[in-house]
């Protein structure tokens, strides 16, 4: 039986470190800022943001909101991001996706400043990702390293498999994994023999939307699985990407949903925001 990775746990060591260095930065007269911007009523993205100022709260980080309805015109929202881009004490900008229809992500993540740009979606830190010269990470492939590095497991040598090839997740997450010395495959829809390339991971990551999809005879024994889906199953209860009930048994370490990434993106948000804060106010990132 896999080992459970306790994202939970472990997003809470998290929390607790982000609150102390908040603490240090508050006797330094620096209070940690994040705007949170939202467009619309989309249910799932009301849940996310008060999530979010949840955890801010929890930590002692200062945050906005900005709940802003759906007949907002691009301009007037690309107008809220230059004014937050300007304000000293917001240091990260955090605009929920998905937009509403007719309006324009990209032109609004390339309006974000790249300093506070905490989900690191902006090209600028894109293409640093790309070379290795992270300012911030992007929250999920960024928390599914802590998780591997919590749990001692090394991607040098390794065959890993990426199911997705998100700009949020798949992607970032395979440049993640080769700049720790895994060799990578990025899987996608349009990939042959999905199941033989599956089976040859040893770290096994599926961010690909579909309630249980990666099932026990796609995976080597004693792999690690890490599951970032979060869907909904036929009973309409949160489940992963990953058939868990019958891939625990082969896996030697397996991510549960919910408990397992979910709780790290929450966390590592937190952490950029604090980056954010360091680097706009010349505090060396260690
Ligand atoms: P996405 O943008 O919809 O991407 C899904 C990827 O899966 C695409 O690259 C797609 O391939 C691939 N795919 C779809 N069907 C496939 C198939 N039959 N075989 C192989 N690949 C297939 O989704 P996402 O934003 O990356 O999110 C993935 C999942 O993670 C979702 O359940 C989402 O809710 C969840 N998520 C969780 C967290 C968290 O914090 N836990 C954070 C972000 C996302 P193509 O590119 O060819 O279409």
């Amino acid at each position: 039986m896999g080992q459970l990775i306790d994202g939970k746990a472990v997003s809470k060591e998290i929390k607790t470190s982000v609150a102390s260095e908040v603490e240090e930065l508050k006797k330094s007269g620096i209070t940690p800022g994040l705007a949170v911007v939202l467009v619309g009523s989309d249910p799932a993205s009301r849940t996310y943001v008060t999530n979010k100022e949840k955890d801010c709260a929890s930590v002692g980080i200062y945050s906005e909101e900005y709940a802003l309805p759906e007949t907002t015109s691009q301009k007037e929202l690309l107008d809220l991001v230059h004014t937050l881009n300007a304000k000293k004490t917001i240091h990260g900008i955090l605009v929920q996706l998905p937009l509403p229809k007719g309006l324009e992500e990209e032109e609004v993540i390339q309006t974000i400043h790249p300093l506070k740009d905490v989900d690191a979606f902006h090209p600028e830190n894109v293409g640093r990702i790309m070379i290795g010269n992270c300012r911030f990470l992007p929250c999920t492939p960024a928390g599914i390293m802590e998780l591997i590095h919590h749990e001692g497991i090394s991607a040098e040598g390794k065959r890993c498999v990426v199911v997705g090839r998100s700009n949020i997740v798949g992607k970032p997450m395979a440049m993640l994994l080769l700049h720790e010395n895994g060799t990578v495959t990025i899987c996608h829809s349009k990939t042959k023999d999905l199941k033989k390339i599956c089976l040859e991971a040893d770290i096994l990551v599926a961010a690909v939307g579909r309630p249980k999809f990666i099932t026990a005879d796609m995976v080597k024994p004693g792999a690690v699985v890490i599951d970032v889906g979060m869907d909904r199953d036929e009973n309409g209860k949160l489940c992963g990407d990953v058939d868990f009930s019958e891939v625990q048994h082969v896996a030697s370490r397996i991510t549960p949903v919910p408990g397992g990434v979910g709780p790290m993106t929450r966390a590592m948000l937190l952490k950029n925001t604090i980056t954010a804060a360091k680097i706009q106010n010349g505090i060396p990132v260690l």
